[in-house]
């Protein structure tokens, strides 16, 4: 094996979040050498890839999961309020970095696109309707509109209205501030940034096999180069292992105590995809519908507008399913490789507390292309099969938290585990996701780099690239409008 290099900061994985963060990390401190390891061909070939996620620009303006109803049948927002305001932090980096020139045109990434939920049956109304009162009456969802009537849901989103029972009790809510985002691209953007600064070394086929602590408080990180074969090391005084489903895997290996008793549970997805132009040319938004009994929250199914390379298309799912993978390259026995001593029992108490899960998902993979293409009529009921294909989406690893008395808890959020000495952080879990890769890179550096944020050091700057940073968007109403009216031109999206 060759010497070790050295180097300021690790990020293992070329997907949206290293690239997020790798960016963050050297417009803040510019003579940070940086490297980045991946173990497939290219960056953006797992969960972030165009194709392998859904594209929202998760605000919670549509998804039904993020505001559960209570039992008096008022509707709670809180969820979706933190997500609604962790896309501004977003938005804030983009639109920097759009001004700044790093990112020559938007739209090579994000597009308008009008959110809509929509539902049908008099319960699912009333909740529609409870759920727009109360977000209607916070600033951040201002300009959402709703209706009950056939022809203005007709005029807002035509396909599904198309074949519908006239006296079928429906409702919809629509907000014109929508996004569609290519995160594909996006990452491909970040990664062609950074790699042209200096400092910044990006190594595709570099499998990650192991990472060990060193004497001098620094990590090595081993690697495999799969065009030689060689193995390679390189030291570290940073880690971040976002490695996406790869994750909990490297979180085990580097055994920091803070990662015991952490599990996965792997869901898998496929799209039904549209590429017919008198199909696609009908819908101009994202519909966001009401989950399955049984389903995990994500696998709200949802008929969405989608521009991928400046080609427009539709796509409807996702159909979630079981699986032992953790990644999509990745191995049939990635499930059963992380079980560890130390996790067995969250890892059961999960199986046993969560049947319904597990046979919903089984129950999805056993579904036949007949009964999948049926889901898709009860929202577009005359979709013509021809017109659709089945399309293979990425994998998600939920996360198995550990919790007092060996039990364990399924969580469908993201969380960071770190080190207590800060020197490594792994990011678990994937919802929501992309959209909120900026408000997941500030968490690390809240984590792990206290120190520059409260000595100031990196804070005027990082006041420069997100102006509302340590601002309450959810509180602060003037702070949430002027930020949007500022970022939505540059972004070249809709505002109100
Ligand atoms: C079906 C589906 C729909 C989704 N829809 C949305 C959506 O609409 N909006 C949204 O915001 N988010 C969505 N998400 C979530 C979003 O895609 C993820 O949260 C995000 O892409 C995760 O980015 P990442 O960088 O952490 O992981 P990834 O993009 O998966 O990148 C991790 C990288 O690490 C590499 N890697 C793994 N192990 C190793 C190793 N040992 N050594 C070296 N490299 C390694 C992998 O090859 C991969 O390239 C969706 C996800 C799925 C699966």
């Amino acid at each position: 094996m060759s010497e070790a290099a050295a180097t300021d900061v690790v990020l293992i994985g070329a997907g949206i979040m290293s690239a997020t963060l790798g960016t963050l990390l050297k417009e803040l401190e510019p003579s940070l050498s940086i490297s980045i390891l991946e173990v497939l061909s290219d960056c953006a070939l797992e969960s972030s890839g165009s194709w392998n996620n859904a594209g929202t620009g998760h605000a919670a303006n549509c998804e039904l999961n993020y505001t559960p109803q209570r039992p008096d049948g008022s509707v709670d927002i809180s969820k979706a309020l933190e997500v609604n305001t962790e896309f501004d932090l977003s938005r804030q980096l983009w639109a920097y970095l759009v001004k700044k020139g790093a990112i020559a045109d938007p739209r090579d990434f994000i597009h308008p696109c009008p959110h809509m939920s929509f539902v049908w049956g008099d319960a699912n109304v009333a909740f529609l309707k409870a759920r727009f009162k109360a977000m209607s009456a916070n600033h951040c969802y201002r300009g959402m509109e709703y209706s009950e009537s056939h022809a203005q849901i007709a005029g807002w989103a035509p396909l599904i209205m198309e074949g519908r029972a006239a006296d079928q009790p429906v409702a919809a809510t629509h907000i014109v501030t929508g996004t569609d985002v290519d995160y594909g691209a996006l990452t491909h953007l970040l990664f062609d940034h950074l790699a042209k600064q200096p400092g910044v070394d990006l190594s595709y086929r570099h499998h990650v096999r192991n990472l060990k602590r060193t004497d001098n408080r620094r990590w090595l990180v081993e690697m495999e180069d799969s065009a030689t074969g060689a193995v390679k090391q390189i030291a570290a005084k940073f880690v971040f292992i976002g490695a996406g489903g790869g994750a909990l895997e490297l979180l085990q290996k580097s055994d920091i105590p803070e990662g015991h008793g952490y599990g996965g549970f792997p869901v898998s997805g496929i799209w039904l995809r549209c590429d017919a132009e008198d199909v696609v040319e009908r819908h101009d938004v994202k519909v966001y519908g009401k989950a399955a009994e049984g389903s995990p929250p994500m696998s709200l199914p949802h008929l969405d507008r989608r521009v991928i390379g400046g080609k427009t298309s539709l796509l409807f799912g996702p159909y979630a399913g079981f699986t032992t993978r953790f990644l999509k390259h990745g191995s049939l026995t990635d499930l059963f490789r992380s079980i560890e001593p130390s996790n067995i029992l969250p890892m059961l108490t999960v199986a046993r507390d969560n049947v319904d899960l597990s046979e919903y998902l089984i129950g999805q993979v056993l579904q036949s292309k007949q009964h999948q293409f049926g889901v898709l009529q009860k929202f577009y009921a005359t979709a013509d099969r021809n017109d659709w294909r089945l399309a293979v989406a990425g994998e998600r690893v939920q996360i198995i938290k550990p919790e007092r008395n060996n039990a364990g808890a399924l969580e469908f959020g993201t969380e960071l585990v770190a080190a207590e000495d800060r020197s490594i952080v792994a990011l678990l879990g994937a919802s929501p996701g992309a959209s909120t890769a900026a408000f997941i890179a500030l968490g690390v550096l809240k984590k792990c780099f206290t120190d520059q944020l409260t000595d100031g050091a990196w804070l005027p700057k990082l006041k420069e690239i997100i102006p509302t940073f340590g601002i309450n968007l959810i509180e602060d109403a003037d702070a949430c409008d002027r930020i949007r009216a500022e970022t939505a031109p540059v972004l070249k999206i809709n505002n109100l």
